[in-house]
């Protein structure tokens, strides 16, 4: 069997919460329940919304909890040549095209090119064809444009540990994907791809806000050769009002609990209590105790809703 390999993957946008949290410790349990390794990765692919100063504090936050990477922890911001490789390799095989749209043309482009309902947020495919007066007229007006992946209507469907299967039986579909941004940058799914693969990640454990992409991301697995890993996809944290846990609903990252006299043992007790396993007397000697005792059946498949008015 391979070495198994799992990650957690924020962005360093602001301090972790209850949510990215419990997220965190799943994806640690699973790995140390079965003696494999751990790996911590930033995703800082947007300069302006990212800081050194949010990743020095989620990374405190992680340690506080017992989580710690077994790796140097790498930032996507310093990674852009091999997002780069990867473009180029796909642009070599006719499988890039760049694309002026702006999001409200996105949004307003009605129809799928193969008749399909696109998921949401999808890419119609608008600029696959883009005559050359029109390509002129998007540079004349100062327009930058993204790369996208051209694709054709392919599906992929995929059973999660805890989504079941995902796709349905024909499959999800993939969309003419962004593979990089129109400042530059390089996208989510093509970097988190590349990354999964060059960190020999196997199993990715995260919110299930990102099922819908993972399709895409099986396809570009599949375009450069890699072996995609697992993925288990967490039920989201709500708060009281049932909404996505969200800095708005008050105290939901720990320094906002040890302000309120919550400590991290207290915090971790919840969480582990959250996916069935039982309380924490300390945190560090705890997270390493519990990951005998972690079982993906004891992790519930519905979204855990907090009060946080009771803490
Ligand atoms: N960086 C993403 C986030 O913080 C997670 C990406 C992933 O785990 O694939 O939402």
């Amino acid at each position: 069997m391979n070495h198994v390999c799992g990650r957690f993957a924020p962005s360093p946008t602001g301090d972790l919460h209850l949510g990215n949290l419990r997220t965190a410790l799943i994806a640690w349990l699973s790995v140390r329940s079965q003696h494999g390794s751990f790996v911590v990765r930033m995703e800082d692919l947007d300069p302006v919304t990212s800081s050194v100063e949010h990743e020095r504090r989620q990374l405190a936050d992680l340690a506080t909890l017992g989580i710690e990477s077994d790796q140097v922890v790498v930032r996507q911001s310093e990674r852009f040549d091999l997002y780069r490789d990867a473009i180029s390799e796909l642009e070599s095989r006719g499988l890039v095209y760049a694309c002026w749209c702006t999001r409200r043309e996105i949004r307003d482009a009605a129809a799928a090119p193969h008749g399909d309902p696109l998921p949401d947020g999808a890419y119609p495919g608008t600029c696959r064809s883009v005559s050359d007066a029109a390509r002129l007229r998007f540079e004349r007006e100062g327009r930058r444009s993204a790369l996208r992946l051209r694709t054709d209507g392919e599906r992929y469907a995929f059973t999660d540990q805890l989504v079941g299967l995902v796709g349905g039986p024909v499959g999800g579909l993939v969309d003419d994907v962004v593979l990089q941004r129109n400042d530059g940058v390089p996208a989510y799914n093509l970097a988190v791809v590349v990354d999964d693969h060059l960190q020999g990640i196997t199993e990715v454990v995260r919110g299930d806000d990102l099922v819908a992409s993972t399709p895409r991301q099986l396809h570009l697995h599949h375009l450069l050769g890699f072996t995609p890993p697992e993925y288990a996809h967490v039920p989201l944290v709500l708060g009281a009002d049932g909404t996505r846990l969200a800095k708005r609903h008050g105290a939901v990252t720990l320094d906002d609990l040890a302000e309120r006299g919550i400590g991290p043992t207290t915090v971790l007790t919840m969480l582990l209590a959250s996916i069935g396993l039982p309380a924490a007397s300390t945190t560090s000697t705890d997270t390493h105790t519990a990951a005998g005792q972690f079982a993906w059946q004891e992790v519930p498949r519905t979204p855990w809703q907090i009060d946080e008015a009771t803490l």
